[in-house]
């Protein structure tokens, strides 16, 4: 399986980051894919990947809770990172409008400028979103070109929201521990839609399934969230792992790698 969606270079996990992804390959995840939050965020991600090459990958964006009066400061560092060498996706981008709405504009113009560069470079996105869709939506409509691809992270829309974002041909959503929450209403949502276009993904350290609720979240316990898809679609957690590889190798660009599955 791949994580797509995971801050496992976060200092939650300096003392045992080692342990973290031998437990996540012995769950047969063998990727992890590593979101940038801001330019504070970015050495400890680039050092996390080049300790587990060819299992981490960097991406490299600007994270809407992030963005404020100096945030093209910040996007002129994004900007020269992405010069400098490849990354596997821009992210993670997006808006946020449930921890503060001071700075909506320079989020929808932080969208907007890191949307371009992910169609200029080919580059799939991955958007961060909270109470925030009509206006993200108002931001695809203004700059949408067909080049866009990317997935919508911790995806917790209406059925409504996930069928404007999959109208989108290259889009997918990101699954992770929230659809094993008792209260939540993805279920019924990702029965209406179906799963051929879902990504796995933990959101480490956040967000972690049950039965870890409390618990500082890391990518072996995707296992969980996995076998919820399972059981909501009705099919072999195999089903839920290849569709979901499939997808994340399409997006990502990683071909070379060969899917196995260690399901027991
Ligand atoms: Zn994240």
């Amino acid at each position: 399986m791949i994580d797509t969606h995971s801050h496992i270079y976060l200092d939650a996990f300096d003392a045992d980051r080692s342990e973290i992804i031998k437990n996540a390959l012995d769950c047969g995840i063998q990727k992890v894919l590593l979101p940038n939050i801001d330019s504070s965020s970015i050495d400890a991600m680039l050092a996390t990947e080049a300790e587990f090459p060819n299992i981490c990958h960097a991406m490299m964006g600007l994270h809407p809770t992030s963005v404020n009066h100096s945030y093209k400061d910040e996007l002129a560092i994004v900007e020269k990172h992405l010069e400098k060498r490849p990354f596997c996706g821009i992210g993670e981008i997006g808006m946020d409008l449930y921890w503060d709405k001071t700075h909506l504009n320079e989020q929808k113009e932080a969208l907007a400028i890191q949307l371009k560069w992910a169609a200029e470079m080919n580059l799939p996105v991955v958007i961060h979103t909270r109470e925030a869709f009509k206006e993200i939506f108002d931001v695809f409509h203004k700059v949408y070109d067909p080049r866009l691809k990317g997935v919508f992270h911790s995806f917790s829309g209406t059925t409504d929201d996930a069928r404007h974002i999959l109208q989108m041909p290259g889009f997918y959503l990101g699954i992770n521990g929230t659809v094993t929450y008792k209260k939540s209403t993805l279920p019924d949502v990702l029965r209406a839609v179906g799963y051929e276009k879902l990504l796995l993904e933990t959101d480490a350290p956040y967000l972690p399934p049950v039965p870890f609720r409390g618990k500082r979240n890391e990518p072996a316990y995707m296992v969980n969230t996995r076998n919820r898809l399972a059981e909501i679609f009705n099919v072999t957690p195999q089903v839920i792992e290849e569709a979901t590889v499939e997808n994340a190798k399409q997006l990502f660009n990683l071909k070379q790698l060969k899917y196995q599955s260690v399901t027991k």
